[in-house]
């Protein structure tokens, strides 16, 4: 059975950790190549060493790079078209000579922008320093900016599926969060407004890009038991007071966002741009949770 990414390639941020170290491994299951990339190189290895061995009949690569930072962004995505990306095209083209069109994929199809942060100094109006404010939004949202930015520009060299007469797109996804979508009074400002920021942008990508292929989403995580969080709700108390409002009485699992990245990811969610994918386990549905 082939895979749900078979033959594709994947840029996952944040791959070092949490959601997106799980879905890295996910896709990569599903037989897409993965470039991991992340600010802490050392986790970006491990995790593609951990693909190398699950599964080799994929490539998985890991390189450094700070979201932050546009130069190195930009960077990623060239590594990942250069190193998976020109190879496929090449396949495509000897197949095409042969008049084999088995490999309509495109080159470059799915890119994760899932890097954040969540700074522990982060708090409500009156106590948020400019410069928490600022680290925020440049690694939050003007990270996830420039990882658009780059991912459209080389999904636009992806080719034409000579079947359907369409220029082969790709999708984004960008992880936002639930406190885009209801507020909280344990506040982190930057955090909060930096994904609200995220879920406003993506829609607005999405249609933009709409008539190109290329399909935009974001995913919304509820509250999770990653390192993100659960360094910060580091006392029984902080974790109780955020599991009352939790319908299911639980955290989510990174894998559980990991799955439904790889929907949006996939051509299983092709009818599926501009949504605020939630994935929050009932949370920003409830009013008055089960005891
Ligand atoms: P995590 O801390 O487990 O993983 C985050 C990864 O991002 C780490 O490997 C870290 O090194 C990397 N990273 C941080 N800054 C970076 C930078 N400047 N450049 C490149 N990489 C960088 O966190 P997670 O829970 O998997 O979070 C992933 C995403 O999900 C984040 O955007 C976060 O805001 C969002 N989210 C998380 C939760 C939650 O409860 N954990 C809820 C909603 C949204």
């Amino acid at each position: 059975m082939p895979g749900r990414l078979q033959n594709k390639v994947a840029l996952v941020t944040g791959a070092g950790s949490g959601i997106g170290l799980e879905s890295s491994i996910l896709f990569a299951s599903e037989g897409a190549n993965v470039l991991l990339v992340d600010i802490n190189l050392n986790n970006a290895q491990k995790g593609a060493a951990i693909i190398a061995e699950r599964y080799p009949n994929v490539k998985a690569l890991a390189t450094k790079a700070d979201v932050g930072k546009e130069v190195d962004v930009k960077a990623a995505v060239e590594k990942a078209v250069k190193e998976f990306g020109r190879l496929d095209v090449m396949v495509k083209k000897i197949l095409h000579l042969l008049c084999i069109s088995l490999f309509v994929d495109s080159n470059f199809p799915s890119q994760f922008n899932n890097a954040g942060i969540m700074h522990p100094e982060d708090d409500n109006a009156l106590n948020t320093e400019e410069r928490i404010w600022d680290l925020t939004m440049q690694i939050n949202l003007k990270g996830v900016w420039w990882g658009c930015k780059y991912a459209i520009t080389a999904m636009r060299e992806n080719p034409t599926d000579e079947s359907k007469g369409l220029h082969v797109g790709g999708s984004i996804i960008n992880t936002a969060s639930f406190v885009a979508l209801m507020g909280a009074a344990t506040p982190q400002l930057a955090y909060t407004a930096s994904k609200g920021g995220v879920l406003a942008m993506t829609r607005e990508l999405a249609i933009v890009h709409a008539r190109e292929g290329i399909r935009i989403n974001s995913l919304c995580p509820g509250p999770l038991k990653t390192p993100l969080l659960m360094d910060f709700l580091n006392t029984e108390e902080k974790r109780q007071r955020r599991l009352v409002h939790l319908p299911m009485g639980r955290f989510g699992e990174a894998v559980e966002l990991a799955k439904a990245a790889l929907f949006l990811a996939s051509d299983e969610s092709s009818y599926v741009t501009g949504a605020d994918f939630t994935v929050d386990g009932g949370l920003s549905s409830a009013y008055v949770t089960p005891v």
